[in-house]
């Protein structure tokens, strides 16, 4: 495996590849990685002849208040699991080495990204979508691979994906999760002792939330209103927002039906900002 951290040698490595007749599958990331990204990796890896892992904690992405500078690195950690997992490449810029000084052309989005963390992140999707866009152009994969966990940033890449006629698969992943429940996170390194027990409380509110639907509930408003009150059960916690979505298009929901998406955006100790969700499809 080797790392590298120019456009010019990723290009040049993808295009050996190519020349061989091989596919190539993409794993964009931030880093610190852990069993989800892995989990990712391991996919593009089965479905693929060789897979790129790229590692940028993307700058564009964060608001000016957010975490970017506290955001965790460890290159030297990432590089062991992507090797044991299988990649053979990871891409490492530098921030200027993706946005030199005149820099000016962004990827926008007009309607999906007008909900959920787009609302409390209000440039947090234009910096996804410009940077995904730039990575797919880098890399030129046949296929890349996202994680359910971020589901809006799912719909969102796939959605532009079909919009602007780009020529690859967009593959999603189920969400790993720790022992009790918790969705893994590079942010869940942000937690105390003491917040990190009470941010099991995301995952058991995800959990009690698909369990109603599945025995029946179809108000949405019940819904989000039980599990507002289990995550409200302790103290550490505020909630940024509890929504059931339409899947296709991000918008809010009073009567469950067809393909939803439940999800939650939680505060925990005022030292991490986390996300969990749950999508289902329901017929009745
Ligand atoms: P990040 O490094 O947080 O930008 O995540 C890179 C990719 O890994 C995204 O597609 C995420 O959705 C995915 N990912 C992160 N955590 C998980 C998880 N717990 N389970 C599955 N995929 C994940």
């Amino acid at each position: 495996m080797k790392i590298v951290s120019t456009v010019a040698e990723v290009r040049k490595e993808v295009n050996e590849w190519k020349k061989a007749g091989l596919s190539v599958g993409f794993v964009p990331t931030m880093g610190y990685l852990h069993e989800g990204h892995e989990s990712l990796i391991k996919k593009a890896v089965e479905q693929n002849d060789a897979v790129v892992v790229s590692i940028f904690v993307n700058p564009m992405q964060f608001g000016p208040t957010e975490d970017l500078a506290s955001y965790p690195r460890d290159l030297e950690k990432d590089a062991e699991l992507c090797e044991n997992a299988g990649a053979k490449l990871i891409f490492h810029p530098e921030p200027e080495e993706m946005y030199d000084e005149g820099f000016c052309s962004y990827v926008d989005m007009n309607g999906l990204t007008n909900a959920l963390c787009g609302l409390s992140r209000p440039v947090h999707f234009r910096g996804v979508c410009t940077v995904v866009n730039k990575l797919f152009n880098i890399v030129k994969p046949d296929r890349a691979y996202f994680g359910e966990k971020d589901a809006q940033q799912l719909a969102v890449v796939k959605r532009m994906v079909k919009d602007l006629n780009m020529d690859l698969e967009i593959i999603g992943c189920p969400i790993i999760r720790e022992a009790d429940g918790l969705a893994k996170s590079s942010r869940n390194t942000y937690l105390s002792a003491e917040s990190r027990k009470q941010a099991v409380i995301l995952s058991k509110s995800i959990f009690m939330g698909k369990k109603m639907i599945e025995d029946g509930e179809r108000d949405a408003a019940k819904v989000i209103s039980a599990m507002k009150d289990m995550i409200n059960s302790v103290s550490l916690t505020e909630i940024d927002y509890v929504e059931i979505v339409d899947v296709n298009t991000m918008k809010s929901i009073d009567t469950i039906k067809g393909d939803i998406l439940c999800a939650i955006a939680v505060n925990v100790g005022g030292e991490a900002r986390l996300i969990d969700n749950f999508m289902m499809t329901v017929n009745d």
